[in-house]
């Protein structure tokens, strides 16, 4: 495994490095606080930016039995590159691939009568039994089915049980504010989520997995854990938020980091405006280095002026607008910076370098969205693994 950061790749204007090992750390040190629960690594999303397969494949070895995504084909994608275990995919439209799901023995969350519909006709047509979550919006307000609809949908897998289509292996939920420990909403969703499940279990389903919690409940609420977690932004060494605490108090790695290289440098002096609308203007005579990553690699555009970034082991904000391609730094008098230098816009923070979470804070988002965005045009490098398949 290795355990330090490769320097940027030569030639390569962004490189996210994505560092497999601490991924399969983290995957072991979320079930260690879930130890009777089964784990799913969600993955959707491109494995919120970090790349499907590898991450998924890393999640297995570190002995994830569950992978978890929303949309069918990135579950599609997952099987016919070698992926196997239980995968469960969730969030489909009508007319979705239900037969090829069925077809790749892929768990499919259900939210809707429609849907339930069509998987049957779909097990029909396969002459697989599909297995089916039943999801129930226990008050989060989006997905799952909600209250009386919640009944109309166990009359409908009851009958398409009896006709052999379907088989009710889950009954499952998410929450609004796991992220905030305590919030009166968790434990009022929690009694709506037992209700269900209690309701499914009296209309005759033997349940194989009753599911609730993601990263912020499985870190911070044992109760909530139930036959198996869905655990997302941990696997990525990231906290779920503010209200949780540091990644470091759970033992998380982040398991990206962004790197740059300098592509130009030049000396200017005082007072000149940097990039559109001139938003910085040099304080004293500087060198400024280019930067080429921009909004159109998923660097946000309000980070201009906030987002921080180390050149040399040292720390800078950027200098005036993100451009779609590129940002400035005002590296400082006296910077014997070339092109070609490496910039670290975020990594694990362990050799004072910017983190995601603080990327999140500076922009004013969710670490989630700092990493997920990022754009194809940034390289993915797989380090730290035991085997890289
Ligand atoms: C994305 C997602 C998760 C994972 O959430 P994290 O906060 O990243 O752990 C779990 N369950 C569902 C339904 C999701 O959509």
């Amino acid at each position: 495994m290795i355990s330090s950061r490769p320097t940027a790749r030569p030639g390569s204007p962004a490189t996210a490095y994505v560092d497999l090992g601490a991924i399969e750390a983290n995957v072991r040190a979320v079930q260690a606080r879930a130890p009777g629960s089964a784990l799913m690594v969600v993955v959707k999303a491109d494995a919120y930016g970090h790349g499907l397969l590898p991450v998924a494949r890393a999640a297995r070895r570190a002995g994830a039995g569950w992978i978890g995504v929303a949309q069918l084909p990135e579950a599609i994608s997952l099987r016919d590159n070698g992926v196997d275990g239980r995968v469960l995919a969730w969030l489909a439209v009508p007319g979705a691939d239900f037969a090829g799901c069925l077809e790749r023995d892929i768990d499919l969350g259900v939210s809707a009568t429609w849907a339930l519909a069509e998987i049957a006709a779909a097990a029909r047509h396969t002459g697989r039994t599909a297995r089916v979550h039943l999801k129930v919006d226990s008050g989060l307000g989006r997905g799952g089915a909600y209250a009386a609809g919640f009944t109309d949908l166990l009359g409908a897998a009851a009958r398409a049980t009896r006709e052999g289509t379907v088989q009710v292996v889950g009954v499952w939920s998410h929450l609004a504010c796991a992220d905030e420990p305590g919030h009166p909403s968790i434990r009022l969703q929690q009694a709506v989520f037992e209700a269900a499940v209690a309701e499914a279990e009296r209309a005759g389903c033997s349940l194989e997995v009753r599911h609730l919690a993601n990263s912020a409940a499985t870190l911070t609420d044992p109760s909530l854990h139930y036959d198996l977690v869905r655990v997302g932004i941990a696997g990525y060494g990231l906290s779920p938020g503010p209200g949780v605490g540091d990644h470091t108090a759970y033992g998380l790695t982040p398991a990206m980091t962004l790197v740059a290289r300098l592509s130009l440098v030049k000396d200017v002096p005082e007072g000149q405006g940097v990039s559109y609308g001139h938003s910085y203007t040099t304080p004293r005579a500087t060198r400024l280095g280019l930067v080429p990553v921009g909004y159109g690699d998923g660097i946000p555009r309000n980070a201009s002026n906030v987002g921080p970034l180390a050149v040399a082991g040292q720390r800078h904000r950027i200098a005036g607008r993100v451009c779609m391609d590129q940002v400035v730094v005002d590296l400082g008098p006296g910077s014997q910076a070339q092109a070609g230098d490496e910039v670290v816009i975020f990594g694990t923070g362990a050799a004072g370098e910017p983190t995601a979470n603080e990327w999140a804070v500076s922009t004013g988002t969710i670490s989630y969205e700092i990493v997920t965005r990022l754009g194809p045009r940034v390289e993915r490098v797989y380090v730290g693994a035991q085997e890289v398949s």
